[in-house]
């Protein structure tokens, strides 16, 4: 699944191109994938292209927002006369004919460009939903990590939510924190010198501040970098993102620690694949 570097990466190859433009015609190939009144889209001009969390917002001029989630497999594929911009889930066919087997959504914008929305395994979606429900859903939402509302402060206090959960789950926790996974998660406590495992009480305000400064670090990281490749994700410019080439501990099970040399370490943290350094996190 995208995360947060991946989702803005998307937004930022999108917004120069589809801000202005109007939504001619949408078009529901797959209707389990996409949720609302197509009406509510059709004919409306694009203000802008926001993020939030892991979720890509577009933004119409009567206020209803296209809001996507791309999950595991989702992409998204601006295909104009001049250009393609796509993000998402590579797969062979993502620089092919569109529309394609796994297309569930078209729009089409009046400079004559398309945007296809595709999904192999339709565990992402599409909606459409007016500015003041999408308020109430974003509500239950943790703060946006790399918005300077993020202080140390409220990081302390959205972390006493949860003080007997390991300290990965806690950061992955949407309504903690927004837009941090998987890759992002094992990255930031390698930083910070902490164990996956450790729990919330456990940790001393020296290593809280640490972990709040390496989330910020790692997801401005992921960012310049153009997202991670290894989770499959191309960016918006159809070029696969490098941040795990920098990686220090994720998918790097069995290989020797960047910093110590030692072997690099697998467990299963909340379900989840867990990489970690035993000899620099404590
Ligand atoms: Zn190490």
């Amino acid at each position: 699944m995208p995360e947060l570097p991946e989702v803005e990466t998307i937004k930022l190859g999108l917004q120069g191109q589809v801000v202005g433009q109007t939504i001619k015609k949408i078009e529901v190939l797959t209707p389990k994938s996409f949720q609302g009144d197509p009406r509510n889209v059709n004919g409306q001009k694009i203000s802008n292209v926001f993020r939030r969390a892991k979720m890509l917002g577009v933004e119409l001029g009567n206020s209803w927002i296209v809001l996507f989630h791309l999950k595991m497999t989702g992409q998204i594929i601006l295909v104009s006369n001049r250009a393609r911009f796509v993000g998402g889930h590579p797969t062979s066919d993502i620089q092919g004919e569109m529309p394609n087997n796994s297309t569930r959504v078209i729009f089409e914008l009046d400079n004559g460009s398309k945007i296809y929305f595709n999904d192999q395994r339709k565990f992402g979606w599409v909606k459409a939903i007016s500015s003041k429900l999408i308020a109430n859903s974003f509500n239950s939402l943790g703060p946006e990590p790399l918005e300077e509302t993020f202080t140390l402060d409220v990081f302390k206090s959205q972390l006493q939510k949860r003080k007997n959960t390991p300290v990965k789950v806690v950061i992955m926790d949407q309504t903690v924190v927004a837009g941090v996974g998987n890759i992002y998660a094992c990255e930031a406590l390698f930083m910070a010198n902490i164990l996956p495992t450790r729990r919330i009480k456990d940790l001393t305000p020296k290593e809280v501040s640490k972990l709040h400064q390496a989330i910020v670090d790692v997801l401005t990281l992921g960012i310049k970098h153009g997202g991670s490749s290894r989770s499959h994700y191309v960016n918006s410019e159809g070029k696969k993102g490098h941040f795990l080439d920098f990686a220090f501990v994720y998918n790097r099970s069995g290989e020797s620690c960047r910093t110590c040399q030692e072997v690099i370490n697998k467990t299963v943290v909340g379900g989840r694949g867990t990489f970690f350094c035993r000899f620099c996190q404590r």
